[in-house]
C-alpha cells in the first residue's frame, strides 16, 4: 500500500491546499494530511479547528486522513509507515525553504522521499496569510477557499472587533 503523508500549517486551508489534496490522493493509496501543531508560528486558527475544517472538506474522499503532529515530521511520517512526504510548490519563492526542508529530512531519514507538486496557475499566489489579510478588510475571498472557510474566517475577524 503507497501512503503519501502531505504535512502544513493549513491557517487555514485553501484552494490551493485543497487541489493538492485531490490530486495526490489519486496518487497514493492512502494520504494523512499532517496538520502542524507548532505554537511559534502563533496561528490563527486552534488545531482543533484546522482539524475540524479539513475533515470536513474532505469528507468524500475515502482515502483521506487529517491528523495532526508536533515533533519531527519524519518521526510522523514513519508511524504510518509512510516514507513519501508530498509538499506543493508555487513559485521560486518556495524554493529555498522547501529545498532546505526536504534536505534536513532526507538527512534524518534517508528512506523518506519528498515529491512536489506544482501548484496550478490560478492558485500560485495563493497563501493562508494572503487569505486571512484580506478577510481581515473584508475583501473578497470567494476564489481562494471554500465558503465553510470563507464564512469561519470573516466570523473570526467579527468577533476580534468586539
Ligand atoms: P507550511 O507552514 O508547512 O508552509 P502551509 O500550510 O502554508 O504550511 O503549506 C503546506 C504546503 O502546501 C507547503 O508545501 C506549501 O508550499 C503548499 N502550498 C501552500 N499554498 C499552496 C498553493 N496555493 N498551491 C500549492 N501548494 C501550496
Amino acid at each position: 500500500m503507497k501512503i503519501g503523508v502531505y504535512p502544513g500549517s493549513f491557517d487555514p486551508v485553501t484552494n490551493g491546499h485543497l487541489d493538492i489534496i485531490q490530486r495526490s490522493a489519486k496518487i497514493f493509496d492512502k494520504l494523512i494530511v499532517g496538520v502542524l501543531n507548532n505554537n511559534h508560528k502563533k496561528p490563527m486558527f486552534t488545531i482543533d479547528e484546522r482539524v475540524m475544517l479539513l475533515e470536513k472538506l474532505t469528507n468524500d474522499m475515502d482515502n483521506v486522513i487529517v491528523d495532526t503532529f508536533s515533533g519531527l515530521l519524519v518521526d510522523f511520517v514513519e508511524s504510518y509507515n509512510a516514507n513519501v512526504i508530498i509538499r506543493g510548490f508555487r513559485a521560486v519563492s518556495d524554493f529555498e525553504y522547501e529545498i532546505q526542508l526536504a534536505q534536513t529530512n532526507y538527512n534524518l531519514n534517508d528512506n523518506i522521499e519528498t515529491i512536489f507538486l506544482v501548484t496550478r496557475n490560478e492558485y500560485s499566489f495563493l497563501s493562508s496569510s494572503i487569505v486571512k489579510e484580506v478577510a481581515r478588510y473584508k475583501g473578497d475571498i470567494s476564489n481562494m477557499v471554500p465558503p465553510l472557510i470563507a464564512d469561519y474566517l470573516y466570523n473570526k475577524f467579527n468577533e476580534q472587533e468586539v
